[in-house]
């Protein structure tokens, strides 16, 4: 990383945040946020809660004409809808699955697997990007990820911000409660959690080491939307604080005060050199619904061009519906909508009743290599099971993959015992034919009145 650039940005940022704190808080959000009376009202009076920059200090939004949603049809049953996404690189038909290729590449599967499985928009991480091989390689040597990887399709970055907030969670310390609370979305803890690696985070961004040299970096939400500039993804996503689950309402109330103001940085950056870029604001306060409702209307209120749904969405399935249920009526519905980093099927079917359109998540490739395949009339299977291994049967009869149209699953079986890598690859490229099934399925039963 060129770690003087990234000092100077800090410092730059440093400034703006010293300015920012002389502000006055005035009444708004915050205001009718303790109006309401809930536990962590309470504590609140006697703490600065530093309120974001209003909607008026941003230029008017303005529909971009290379970045645009359409509504196709909205179902009479229930808040489903089925529309199309218009990026610069290609429609994302929605509701949609986006793949997860962390480093920049779905591990063990090449990207043209993604059009042949009919899912339209691709994930890659910030973070990892930024570690190697680094945003000024892929922005001056290539041009942009999307040359570097020979993709045609839609693409869309995080900040970064989440797995850097990872980095300090610990299983065993990340509340003060004893033990970690399991989160329906994993916070993927990796095999460098060694050591917190995370070292600060202040207003000005967060401060990290590098798992790969224990060099120590930063990101702020200017250079995070640097970096994603140079990556030059469709979608970009502001650097927001991704507090656990469990941390108190007055905590969290701070942190959602801090993701708004440093996603209104994030804002101004991007504004002011938009390119082909589009920016979606990130809704938080975890499952403090006072919270998520002035999340929801402050972001609104932006000239953010879509909203993703981000934090801690509750613990399992259930609560992440019961949480969409009070949220999702409160999302403007002129715009795109994204749920961050949760693609199972039960909640990706529940969700989209509720109006959400596009999910990510890792799950379906990460599951695949483990043994689980996703079947149409099975349900999960675990191939590695021994009933498997003189099976001629493909692993799905239904499914147009190159393991169910031209292997069985016992060769699968046998591969994955071999340690082959071949056994990777069929059985992700399996789960994402899966996936682009599942939601093209989605979308015809909201468009036949089913669902
Ligand atoms: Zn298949």
């Amino acid at each position: 990383m060129a770690s003087r650039a990234m000092n100077a940005v800090i410092n730059v940022s440093r400034a703006r945040a010293r300015v920012m704190t002389r502000g006055k808080r005035t009444e708004g959000n915050g205001a009718r946020a303790r109006a309401r009376g809930r536990a962590f009202v309470a504590s609140s009076n006697a703490r600065e809660l530093e309120r974001p920059p209003s909607a008026e200090t941003f230029a008017t939004y303005e529909k971009k004409s290379f970045f645009t949603y359409e509504c196709e049809y909205e179902s009479k049953k229930s808040r489903a809808r089925v529309g199309v996404i218009r990026t610069p690189h290609g429609d994302v038909r929605t509701p949609g699955y986006v793949a997860v290729g962390t480093n920049a590449a779905l591990k063990a599967v090449k990207g043209e697997v993604l059009s042949e499985a009919g899912i339209d928009m691709m994930f890659a991480n910030t973070y990892h990007v930024l570690l190697q091989p680094g945003a000024d390689v892929v922005g001056d040597a290539f041009g942009g990820l999307h040359r570097m990887m020979g993709r045609r399709g839609a693409l869309i970055t995080d900040s970064g911000g989440f797995q850097v907030f990872s980095l300090g969670m610990d299983e065993n310390e990340d509340n003060n409660k004893g033990g970690a609370v399991k989160e329906l979305k994993s916070r993927n803890k990796t095999k460098h959690k060694q050591e917190n690696l995370l070292l600060r985070v202040d207003e000005a961004g967060v401060l990290f080491k590098s798992y790969r040299d224990g060099a120590t970096m930063s990101l702020t939400p200017e250079s995070s939307v640097e970096a994603q500039k140079k990556l030059g993804a469709d979608i970009i996503i502001p650097l927001d604080e991704l507090p656990p689950y469990n941390i108190s309402d007055e905590k969290l109330e701070e942190s959602v005060y801090r993701s708004h103001r440093w996603m209104a940085r994030s804002l101004r950056t991007h504004l002011a050199d938009v390119r082909q870029q589009a920016m979606y604001g990130v809704v938080h306060g975890g499952v403090n619904r006072d919270l998520r409702k002035l999340s929801v209307e402050y972001l609104s209120s932006l000239p953010f061009d879509g909203l993703a749904i981000g934090g801690s969405l509750g613990r399992d399935s259930d609560e992440l519906i019961d949480l969409l249920s009070f949220l999702m009526p409160l999302v403007p519905r002129d715009k795109p909508n994204h749920l961050l980093g949760i693609a199972d099927i039960g909640s990706v079917e529940r969700a989209v009743t509720l109006g959400v359109d596009t999910f990510d998540s890792c799950y379906p490739t990460q599951v695949a290599r483990h043994g689980t395949l996703f079947t149409h009339s099975r349900g999960k299977i675990n191939f590695r099971r021994a009933e498997f291994r003189t099976s001629t049967a493909p692993a799905c009869y239904e499914c147009a993959c190159t393991l169910c149209t031209k292997h069985s699953l016992g060769y699968l079986n046998h591969l994955d015992k071999a340690n082959e890598p071949l056994a990777w690859t069929l059985a992700s490229e399996h789960n994402l034919h899966f996936m682009g099934t599942k939601m093209a399925k989605i979308r015809q039963g909201i468009l036949d009145g089913e669902i």
